[in-house]
């Protein structure tokens, strides 16, 4: 008898295939910035079809371990990681996903868009690192945290160093077990030493990238007053200066079990009098050099999720392809094409998004603009990444819920994406903030609007959409910035933060649309149509899913 085996997923060159990360590369560097970044996306492409995919399931398949005392007793807090962990920890070096933007070569080639080049990059490394993009976004806070306010300290040559042997990543310790979306609420405390030097005392709940040689903390200087604006961020580093022996004072009491990101070692810390760094002057407000940090950490949240997203339908493709249904082979289904199709679509999104973000951090990190899009491209993104994880599962049927064929880690890892860095509603109510601060939503509905027209002409029904979903929002904008702290705005904030995104995410694609159209590509337009009627105009557009799948993916 011969026993039918199902053949597995492959994926194809996450770089050479993607017709949509090449258009708005072009787009966005120009032709001649474009190819001054292909050689280098191409080098990483063809390492992640090779060794790192390697690295990745063997990172995944081997999770990290504490060891906090030797035979004799003595405390050493060692957390071993699989050897693919460090495979990644190199490539991530070698390959410039976090040094990029700070190199001078990149700045003379791109300008601003090194940025953008670094968000190609983590698209195309990001999906199987087993989570190393967890370290590589807190290395790239800190890095940006540390060229605020210590450009010459030595930690910032190695946080964006490319030689894997000196390259160091970032832990970044907010959380507290009391409160972690209200870091009001924190109970670290730091001291200045009689010798000026600073140490920290406290708990911290989520310390994730617990093996990298440094890690930033939030605490509470001496003599601050309370609430989250006087806390301050400070460089705690992990050993003593041999680099092996753990800082004075540091415990690591144990490690997480965690539903996903399982390669990624996440402690809970000890600290009793830790020597740590001052970033910026510690008697002065802090939380705002913090935020540095942090609009680093999740615009990196963002590409994740729109990486993790393409992988998946790329994995999802490849298995229609081979698989047989009733009627057939399963990716010449019209109901299925229409289900892949809706994923594309919200795949497009979300890369538009993050790459809308990761450009403005090029342009101008501390602008107002960034101000709104990066807790919106974090919370649409987030949101659409776990849902369309789930999909990817059901439609490995029963084998997506199978761990050993690695589909089931989409899932799992997806679902952190909405929570940390700030959950769904946390964002949803920073974003009632940024409404109320500097222009507010007006360069995002000005942005729809000026989006809206240029598409009258080519897609009047998609226009009409966008200016009826824009009137509205502008509507309820004012509504909320004029009593962002009243019930009823705060209790709409998650619905209105979406369609914000929605909208912004419906302008980018049809800019992008109307570029590629004066090319001769129409796909950009029909991906733009398909998001903006979906999700601005509610339209079922199943039956243009199923028609134009082709040219979606
Ligand atoms: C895998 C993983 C890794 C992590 N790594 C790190 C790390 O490296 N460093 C770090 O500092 N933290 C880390 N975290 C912690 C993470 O940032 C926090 O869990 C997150 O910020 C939420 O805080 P909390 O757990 O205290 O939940 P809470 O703040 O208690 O939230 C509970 C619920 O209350 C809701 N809520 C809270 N405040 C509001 C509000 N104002 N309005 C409406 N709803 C609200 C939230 O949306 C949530 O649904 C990590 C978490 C995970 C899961």
């Amino acid at each position: 008898m011969t026993r039918f085996v199902q053949a597995g997923p492959a994926i194809r060159d996450p770089y050479t295939s993607d017709w949509q990360l090449q258009g708005w590369l072009d787009r966005l560097l120009g032709p001649a910035g474009h190819a001054a970044a292909k050689d280098r996306l191409a080098a990483l492409a063809a390492d992640v079809l090779g060794p790192l995919r390697a690295a990745h399931h063997d990172a995944e398949t081997h999770p990290p371990t504490l060891t906090r005392f030797d035979p004799w007793g003595a405390r050493i807090e060692r957390v071993d990681t699989a050897a693919g962990w460090e495979t990644l920890r190199a490539s991530a070096a070698r390959h410039a996903v976090v040094a990029l933007p700070y190199t001078s070569d990149a700045h003379h080639t791109w300008g601003a868009g090194a940025r953008v080049v670094q968000h190609a990059l983590l698209h195309v490394w990001g999906p199987e690192s087993a989570t190393f993009t967890c370290p590589v976004a807190m290395a790239d806070g800190a890095a940006a945290l540390l060229t605020a306010t210590a450009p010459d300290s030595p930690w910032l040559t190695r946080l964006t160093s490319t030689d894997p042997d000196t390259a160091v990543t970032s832990g970044q310790w907010m959380t507290e077990s009391q409160g972690g979306s209200d870091i009001a609420r924190s109970t670290t405390t730091a001291r200045r030493r009689p010798d000026g030097t600073w140490t920290l005392t406290g708990d911290k709940w989520f310390c994730s990238a617990i093996d990298s040689a440094m890690a930033v903390a939030l605490a509470r200087p001496d003599g601050a007053g309370p609430g989250s604006r006087n806390l301050a961020p400070f460089l705690v580093p992990r050993y003593t200066a041999d680099g092996v022996t753990p800082a004075d004072g540091l415990q690591i009491l144990r490690l997480k079990d965690k539903l996903g990101t399982r390669a990624v070692p996440t402690g809970e810390v000890r600290l009793d009098d830790v020597p740590a760094i001052p970033l910026g002057d510690p008697t002065t407000p802090g939380l705002a050099r913090m935020m540095t940090l942090v609009v680093v950490t999740r615009l990196h949240n963002a590409a994740a999720a729109a990486a993790g997203m393409r992988r998946g339908l790329e994995h999802a493709l490849s298995h229609a392809t081979n698989r047989q249904i009733a009627g057939g082979i399963l990716a010449d289904n019209p109901l299925h094409r229409a289900t892949l199709g809706g994923l594309a679509v919200d795949a497009a999104g979300a890369y538009a998004l993050a790459a809308h973000a990761f450009t403005l951090l090029g342009a101008d990190p501390t602008g107002p603009e960034l101000r709104l899009v990066a807790p919106l491209a974090k919370l649409v993104t987030g949101r659409l990444a776990v849902a369309s994880a789930s999909e990817y599962l059901e439609a490995f049927g029963g084998a997506g819920y199978v761990e050993d064929t690695g589909i089931p880690r989409l899932l799992r890892d997806a679902q952190v994406l909405p929570i940390w860095e700030g959950t769904t509603n946390v964002l949803a109510v920073d974003v009632l903030r940024a409404l109320t601060t500097g222009d507010g939503a007006r360069p995002l509905l000005h942005r729809a609007e000026i989006a809206a027209d240029a598409a009258v002409s080519r897609l009047p029904g998609v226009a009409d959409a966008v200016v009826a979903a824009t009137r509205r929002l502008a509507a309820d904008v004012e509504t909320a910035a004029a009593d962002p702290r009243s019930d009823r705005v705060v209790a709409g904030a998650r619905e209105l933060a979406l369609r914000l995104g929605n909208t912004l995410t419906a302008a980018l694609l049809l800019e992008h649309a109307a570029w590629a159209a004066d090319r001769g590509d129409d796909r950009p337009a029909l991906l733009a149509s398909l998001w903006t009627l979906r999700r601005l105009g509610a339209a079922d557009v199943s039956a243009d899913l199923h028609t134009h799948f082709d040219q979606l993916i």
